[in-house]
C-alpha cells in the first residue's frame, strides 16, 4: 500500500472512535459498515454490482465466481453439524448461487492456545467429509495460533473459486416483476439447533441444522435448462434479510404470502420461546429462487425430487409496485413490510 493511500470515500458510521457492531451481522449496522467503507476502499464495487454471494470474474475470458466467508459460530458442534462443515458448505454454497460449479476452497484457521487437538481432528475430519460430498478440494490454507483468552477455541475462514458455465447470468441485477419466488424448504433450523445448544433448551422431536450444500440443488435446476434470475442462501438474517437486499438492489417490489412460507412446527414453537421471527433466523441449506413465472411450476418439481429441499415452496412474485420493499401478506389481506434489522437478532450463528 502506497504511504499517500487515502480512503478518499465517505464513512458515514457516527462519530464511532471504535467498531461497535460486534452483533451487527446481517443488520443494517454492518451495511454501513460494508458501503460506506468496504465497497469503496476495494474493487467489489467495481465488478459486481449490485452485490452477490460472490463476484464473477473474467480471466482469459473464462467466468469465475470468487468468495470467503468466516465462520465463528458458538459453539463448535451443535445438531446437525459443526464450524468445519459449516464453513465448507457455507462457501460452496455462495459459489452454487452465483452458477458456478464450485471446484477449490482454502481454509485459513484461527486457533486458541489450549485448544484440544481431538477437537482440532474432529473439525477438520468434517471439512473433509464435507468436500468430497461436493467433490470441491481444499488446496491451500493458512494457521495462526493466538494466545489463550485472545480466541474461542477455533475461527476458521474459507474462500472459494468455481467455474461458471457459460450462459449463466444469476445476479440480482436479473430479477423483474412477474418473477415467482420459491424457496427450497422450512425456515430457521439452523439457528434455533445453534441456539437450543447455546441456550441448553430442549425442544420437542429432533432439531438440526440444516447445514447441507445447495450445489447439487442448483445443478439440477440448470441442468432442466431453467432460466434462473437470481438466488440467495438464506445464511444470516434468514430469508426476511435476503430478500430486503434484493427487493432494494433490484429496485423491484417482492409481494409474499405468510401462509405459503414453511416453518416446521418445532421451529415455530421454539422462536415462540426466544422470542424470535422465524423469518429472520439464519439457515445453512435453504435458498430463495427468483424464476419466471412460467418456470416456478417446473422448478417447484425438481426441488421438490431433489434430496437438498425439504418441503419447498412457491411464496410469492415480484411486482412493479412498492419498489425496493418486501410485503409480507397475511392471511386475512393485511401486509406488514420485511426490513433489514437495524442488529442481529442472532450473533456468532454462523
Ligand atoms: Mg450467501
Amino acid at each position: 500500500m502506497p504511504d499517500d493511500f487515502n480512503l478518499n470515500c465517505p464513512i458515514p458510521l457516527g462519530n464511532h472512535k471504535t467498531v461497535q457492531l460486534a452483533h451487527g451481522g446481517g443488520g443494517r449496522l454492518m451495511r454501513q459498515l460494508i458501503e460506506g467503507l468496504f465497497l469503496p476502499a476495494f474493487d467489489a464495487q467495481r465488478v459486481q454490482a449490485p452485490p452477490h454471494d460472490s463476484a464473477v470474474l473474467e480471466i482469459d475470458s473464462n467466468r469465475l465466481a470468487f468468495t470467503t466467508d468466516t465462520f465463528v459460530v458458538s459453539p463448535l458442534f451443535f445438531p446437525g453439524g459443526d464450524i468445519g462443515k459449516l464453513a465448507v458448505f457455507g462457501t460452496v454454497n455462495d459459489l452454487a448461487m452465483a452458477g458456478a460449479k464450485p471446484a477449490y476452497l482454502s481454509a485459513g484457521f484461527v486457533l486458541e492456545e489450549g485448544l484440544e487437538m481431538e477437537t482440532l481432528r474432529r473439525i477438520v475430519a468434517s471439512m473433509c467429509r464435507a468436500a468430497a460430498e461436493v467433490d470441491v478440494r481444499i488446496v491451500t490454507g493458512d494457521t495462526k495460533v493466538v494466545d489463550r483468552g485472545k480466541g474461542d477455541g477455533i475461527f476458521i475462514n474459507t474462500a472459494g473459486i468455481g467455474t461458471v458455465p457459460e450462459g449463466i447470468e444469476i445476479s440480482p441485477a436479473r430479477v423483474a416483476p412477474g418473477d415467482a419466488v420459491l424457496v427450497s424448504g422450512d425456515l430457521g433450523r439452523h439457528g434455533i439447533a445453534v441456539m437450543s445448544v447455546r441456550e441448553g433448551l430442549a425442544f420437542e422431536g429432533a432439531l438440526e441444522s440444516d447445514c447441507a450444500s445447495l450445489a447439487g440443488l442448483v445443478d439440477a435446476m440448470l441442468a432442466a435448462g431453467i432460466e434462473i434470475h437470481c438466488l440467495r442462501d438464506l445464511t444470516r438474517g434468514g430469508l426476511a434479510a435476503a430478500l430486503a437486499e434484493i427487493a432494494e438492489h433490484a429496485r423491484v417490489g417482492i409481494e409474499i404470502k405468510e401462509a405459503a412460507i414453511p416453518v416446521a412446527q418445532p421451529v415455530r414453537s421454539a422462536c415462540e420461546l426466544l422470542g424470535l421471527d422465524p423469518l429472520y433466523v439464519a439457515n445453512e441449506g435453504r435458498l430463495v429462487a427468483f424464476v419466471p413465472t412460467e418456470s416456478a411450476d417446473r422448478v417447484l418439481e425438481i426441488m421438490q425430487s431433489h434430496p437438498a429441499a425439504h418441503g419447498p415452496a412457491i411464496i410469492g412474485t415480484v411486482t412493479h409496485e412498492h419498489r425496493g420493499i418486501v410485503e409480507l401478506r397475511g392471511p386475512l389481506g393485511g401486509g406488514r413490510i420485511l426490513d433489514l434489522l437495524s442488529g442481529e437478532q442472532m450473533p456468532r450463528i454462523c
